[in-house]
């Protein structure tokens, strides 16, 4: 995995023109099918892949906190959510809560998550393959596919399935 992670940055830059393209296309005319096509990709993608060999969106992104991901992991922690915002988060440019540094205080040795049961709702979606409407995203899955080998794989498996005219 860790080869696969250190050469993910330049091939999803070798590939963002053609995803570019893929994804314009996807928005304009997208398929009747797209969401269950979506939830097969993404499916089988994770039957092959080991999120705890990865753990690289852990690392190198941290997710956003909503209001109610602060109050349910404060409340985890017995904390007040100000102050758990204090110790963790930070406002980013965009006025959300994030991370204050990564990889992620959550994140341990061995790539298991310590608040996994509680962690944000935004962690638990990732990578967003599965969602509906996943054209809607486009944007967001061009960055990811340098974060995630998983959603770069999913995105390469989308453009042989989906023919785009
Ligand atoms: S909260 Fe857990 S799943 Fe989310 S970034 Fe941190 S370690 Fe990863
Ligand atoms: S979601 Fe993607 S980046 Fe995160 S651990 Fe799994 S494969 Fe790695």
């Amino acid at each position: 995995m860790e080869k696969v992670l250190q050469k993910l940055p330049q091939r999803a830059s070798d590939k963002k023109p053609e995803n570019k393209k893929f994804f314009a296309k996807l928005k304009r005319r997208p398929p009747k099918k797209l969401d269950s096509i979506m939830q097969e990709l993404h499916d089988q993608e994770f039957e092959r892949t080991d999120c705890l060999t990865c753990a690289n969106c852990c690392k190198t992104t941290g997710p956003l906190f909503t209001n109610s991901d602060i109050e349910r992991i404060a409340k985890h922690f017995k904390q007040k959510p100000q102050e758990f915002i204090d110790t963790y988060l930070r406002i980013d440019e965009e006025n959300d809560y994030i991370l204050q540094e990564v990889p992620c205080a959550f994140l341990g040795q061995d790539n298991y998550c310590s608040i996994y049961d509680v962690r944000p709702k935004a962690c638990k979606e990732f990578p967003h393959t599965d969602r509906k409407k996943f054209q809607q995203i486009s944007h967001l899955t061009i960055k990811n596919v340098a974060i995630c080998p998983a959603a770069y794989n999913i995105v390469e498996e989308m453009k042989r399935r989906i023919p785009i005219f």
